[in-house]
């Protein structure tokens, strides 16, 4: 798959990671959050993540 040189990923274990490069292979990814008020980016997820 051709890495998005515009989405950086270091999250290897998702099935769109570039594996030899720490990028995205998707051409858009949806980012959201799992807190009702998200004040830090520990409250920010990648909601196109998929276990490989
Ligand atoms: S879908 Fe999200 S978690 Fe998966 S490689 Fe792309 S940016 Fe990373």
């Amino acid at each position: 798959m051709e890495k998005n040189t515009s989405i950086e990923c270091s999250i290897s274990n998702c099935a769109y990671h570039a594996q030899a490069v720490d990028y995205c292979t998707l051409d858009k990814i949806k980012v959201g959050t799992h807190e009702s008020n998200p004040t830090k980016k520990e409250c920010t997820d990648c909601e196109s993540f998929s276990m490989k």
